[in-house]
């Protein structure tokens, strides 16, 4: 029987990254660029200002104060997006709003906020466009000046192959206009459910039947990772019903299966993927709950059966699901996060296999506590509903004291690491 990490590396040695598509920029958030992004420009096009103010020359404003300010006759009024009509000579200064470009002969800007408009006369001057300024502190060369290219340069590469895209990465790739972007493609996901005791959402409710909840919560879990799967309904425990439903799930990159691949009587599954010519590369798993899981590959597509029980299912897709998906999705780092945190209250357990408990995790980062959330057993979905982690008891382990430490895992975290990390260390 395989362990869970062995499990995991299987899994991961028969799938690939998939192939690179081109997808507009408003729906690339969150994919994983295909290709190295070099800058078409360079941003800002040539040295801006930062504020609205005055560009002056800052050997001009030497010692100035409040108290003693420093005149320079008002020469241009430069807005964002025009060009600057006269240089600034000694003793002048230009005004200029944020984001225009900085006139010649100019090195600094001084914000209004620090000046006071004048009229040649002297006074205090309200008119828009001031034939003066006083201008009230000294500042260093450079101020307030945005250089040509800070953000971007033209020619450099500024996003690489590999990048996730988040919101900033989106904003990047429209400054260099890329209307379309080249990212690796998502799989195609379907999902079956098998069981004659199943009842169907949209069947009435009968009281002696089992609702098929997997493939909902199956079917979130991929939707979580920013993929909407096709739901091929419910298989009954039959030979044909079942290659029936399953050749049409052959058609995605991904077909979960749920139920039907322990060692009752009906569970067909794992037979009647091997007679349609799937390889299946293990089944059965020390881990609790999940242990029935198993994993196979047909020419085009990865075949995860899950175990029926709810929590198994749901606990199983965490450990092995998601991240074969992610790699084929394009991502480094493909496991959900790990934590050490310390047992709160003694845990029972039998040794033999990695127990997932549903658990409750609180404290401050240094100071993680865990707690079970009461009955575990892999039926009862309530318990994922109660719980914010999975407590990581080891395969040997038959008791956790209060105070020892333990790993935990986070599968309702964004985040994720390039190890699987589920021991403690
Ligand atoms: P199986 O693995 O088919 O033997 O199923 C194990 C347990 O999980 C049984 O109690 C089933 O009724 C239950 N089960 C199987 N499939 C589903 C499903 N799609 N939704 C909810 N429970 C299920
Ligand atoms: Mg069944």
């Amino acid at each position: 029987m395989r362990t869970v990490p062995q499990a995991q590396e299987i899994t991961l040695q028969h799938v690939q990254r998939l192939d690179v598509e081109s997808v507009p920029i408003e729906r690339v958030l969150g994919r994983v660029l295909a290709e190295d992004v070099v800058s078409n420009r360079n941003h800002p096009p040539c040295d801006i200002s930062a504020m609205d103010g005055y560009a002056i020359r800052f050997s001009d404003v030497k010692g100035a104060t409040k108290n003693s300010p420093v005149t320079l006759n008002v020469v241009d009024d430069i807005r964002a997006g025009s060009t600057p009509k006269h240089p600034v000579c000694a003793g002048e200064a230009s005004m200029i709003m944020t984001g225009a470009p900085v006139p010649g002969g100019s090195d600094a800007v001084i914000r209004v906020e620090d000046t006071s408009r004048r009229s040649h006369k002297g006074r205090h001057s309200k008119q828009e466009h001031p034939e003066a300024v006083d201008i009230w502190v000294e500042v260093p060369s450079g101020n307030n000046i945005r250089l040509m290219g800070e953000n971007l340069k033209l020619g450099d590469t500024v996003l690489n192959v590999g990048a996730v895209i988040r919101p900033a990465e989106v904003g990047i790739l429209s400054m260099v206009k890329k209307a379309q972007v080249s990212v690796y493609r998502h799989p195609t996901v379907a999902i079956l459910a098998t069981g004659d005791e199943l009842e169907a959402l949209n069947e009435p409710l009968n009281p002696e039947k089992i609702p098929n909840s997997n493939t909902y919560s199956t079917m979130a879990q991929i939707q979580a990772l920013g993929i909407e799967p096709v739901l091929l309904g419910i298989a009954r425990d039959t030979r044909e019903h079942l290659e029936e439903k399953l050749l049409q799930g052959l058609q995605y990159d991904v077909l979960i299966v749920t139920g039907g691949v322990s060692v009752g009587h009906h569970d067909f599954v794992r037979p009647t993927l091997q007679d349609m010519g799937i390889t299946i590369h293990f089944w059965r798993v020390a881990m609790r709950p999940g242990h029935p899981m198993a994993f196979g590959t047909g020419p085009k597509t990865k075949v995860f059966a899950l175990p029926g029980n709810p929590v198994a299912g749901m606990v199983c897709c965490e450990q092995f699901i998601v991240p074969a998906m992610r790699k084929m999705m394009g991502f480094g780092q493909l496991y959900r996060p790990t934590v050490e945190a310390t047992v709160a209250s003694d845990v029972k357990d039998r040794a033999g296999r990695m127990h997932f408990m549903r658990a409750h995790l609180s404290g401050k980062e240094n100071n993680l506590q865990i707690e079970s959330v009461g009955a575990q057993g892999s039926g009862i979905l309530m318990s994922m509903v109660r719980a914010n982690a999975l407590m990581v008891v080891p395969v040997e382990c038959d008791y956790l004291r209060a105070g020892d430490r333990v790993r935990v895992q986070l599968p309702g975290s964004d985040q994720f690491q390039t190890e699987p990390r589920l021991d403690i260390c």
